[in-house]
């Protein structure tokens, strides 16, 4: 079970399950298979609706970032999620990653926690 960022109420992120069947239909369409995530977070993106979290890797702090607000649309960021890149337990509650600062405030992020390595 992934923790879920807050989010505006016109958006939402589409559970496990809801992937897997979205990840089927376009493989059907799509013969490129490595491009169907791709293609999947840019379409849905557009219309406020975002793919599962990722797990986060271990090595760093393991905040997450859900890019979901217009100012992102030309950087092709929308829809991604961004893990910060400062030390694992640094002490701000401001994280950072892939040239965006966050707060674990903000819409969209969700906190830090324990990962499995
Ligand atoms: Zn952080």
């Amino acid at each position: 079970m992934s923790i879920l960022p807050q989010l505006p109420a016109s958006m939402r992120i589409v559970s496990d399950a809801e992937y897997q069947e979205l990840r089927k239909t376009m493989e059907v369409h799509v013969p490129a298979q490595e491009k169907v995530h791709y293609a999947l977070t840019d379409v849905l993106a557009v219309l406020g609706i975002f793919l599962p979290p990722p797990k986060p890797w271990s090595d760093t702090c393991t905040a997450l970032y859900l890019v979901h607000t217009e100012e992102y649309i030309d950087t092709g960021q929308l829809g991604t999620w961004i893990q910060c890149e400062l030390d694992a337990c640094h002490p701000a509650d401001t994280h950072e990653g892939e040239d965006i600062e966050w707060s674990d405030n903000q819409p969209g992020a969700v906190r830090a926690w324990p990962v499995e390595p």
